[in-house]
């Protein structure tokens, strides 16, 4: 039996009438660009986070984009950002022409160390961007303190973790602005790129919206330079077929998660030294986009479980200070030595909804014959 990392036709196949008469509803529209499918779908993800504005964009990418422009962010500018991400937290900073400033991570969510944020910030700091990693939100409250004590913005990079919260409230809607993805790996996927920002600030997501389509409010009347980052009406047909069951396939998540917790225990694996499961702390969920582990030997684990059919990916073995592209930021190797471990021992297993527990056995199994 293989295991796939992730099975997208698993979840497909039971609404497959639904989805594609949402996409003929389109068709026969022939409204494809910000109509009622991305007005309905931007209400209720505002709903849904707990905030005044969402605006939908074309990935997450360019919601980390858009938001940074409408914070005015750019050249003289430092962000501060976890070395340990996707690639886009960092490329999206350098991209608007401002200084990436790299901080480590907390070995224990992979999430930045608040610690590490307070030594970061200079007077040239505008931005400070958590990521959420993996589904579970950064420790917000020490982020939000420090911000607001030095007068900077908060992006919350929340594309791994819509749905979670934090202290009762929902990602995204802690900073100044949060960033979604829609990407088809992530908890609710399109089908095809998406992505979303909230605000918490009504006028500051009313920008957000005027920079989406070329910082025109007026058609052909430009107030200032934005871009194209619309998301389309396909793609929010689709994504609105699946929001309600976005809580549902998250608990089918977390189950599964716990069932790994006890496979692990069964086999005798949480006694080995160095294979940590994941940490959730208790003042927050955890939606567990991915279940990332640490194992001893991970590149051997990792090549015997690829041999046995069994999908499991390293998320991320590069950290940013050590891209090719990052070179002159000056970072040298050893910098972050908590994110080079994790980059170096950790691994995502297959944790998707409809896993079923012969799969996660087999994959347990797996990981014990390696060990
Ligand atoms: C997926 C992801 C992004 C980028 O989203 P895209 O929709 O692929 O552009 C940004 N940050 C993080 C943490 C992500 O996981």
């Amino acid at each position: 039996m293989s295991v796939p990392l992730l099975d997208l036709s698993a979840q497909y196949q039971p609404l497959r009438s639904e989805l594609l008469a949402a996409i003929t509803r389109v068709c026969d529209s022939q409204r494809f660009i910000l109509g009622p499918e991305t007005e309905s779908l931007e209400r209720e993800l505002a709903a849904l986070v707990g905030v005044p504005s969402a605006i939908g964009v074309s990935s997450g990418t360019d919601a980390l984009l858009v938001a940074m422009m409408a914070l005015d962010i750019g050249p003289g500018d430092e962000v501060i950002t976890p070395t340990y991400s996707f690639f886009a937290t960092a490329g999206c900073v350098v991209r608007i022409g401002a200084t990436p400033v790299l901080v480590d991570i907390d070995p224990q969510t992979y999430n930045l160390d608040p610690k590490a944020v307070a030594a970061a910030i200079t007077p040239r700091t505008k931005a400070i961007i958590p990521v959420h990693l993996y589904g579970q939100c950064a420790d917000m409250d020490e982020i939000m303190a420090m911000a607001s004590k030095a007068g900077v913005a908060v992006i919350e990079d929340a594309c791994q973790s819509i749905g979670a919260t934090y202290k009762g409230r929902q990602a995204g809607a802690i900073g100044t602005t949060g960033c979604f993805s829609f990407f088809p790996s992530k908890n609710l996927g399109a089908f095809g790129d998406g992505g979303l920002v909230t605000a918490t600030d009504e006028t500051l997501g009313k920008r957000i919206k005027i920079l989406r389509t070329h910082g025109g409010e007026r058609r052909y009347y430009h107030q200032e330079v934005g871009g194209n980052f619309r998301l389309d009406e396909l793609q929010a047909a689709v994504l609105r077929v699946k929001l309600p069951h976005l809580d549902a396939w998250t608990k089918a998540r977390q189950t599964n998660a716990a069932r790994y917790r006890a496979l692990f225990t069964d086999r005798g694996l949480d006694k080995i030294d160095g294979v940590v499961l994941p940490v959730e702390r208790s003042d927050r969920s955890h939606i567990y986009n991915q279940f990332v582990i640490r194992v001893p030997k991970r590149d051997a684990v990792k090549a015997h479980l690829q041999a046995s059919g069994i999908g499991c990916e390293v998320y991320y073995p590069v950290p940013f200070h050590l891209q090719e592209c990052f070179q002159h930021l000056g970072y040298a190797q050893g910098a972050f030595p908590e994110a080079e471990a994790a980059a170096n021992n950790s691994l995502a297993l297959p944790i998707y909804g409809e896993l079923t527990e012969a799969q996660q056995a087999e994959v347990v199994d797996a990981i014990a014959a390696a060990s």
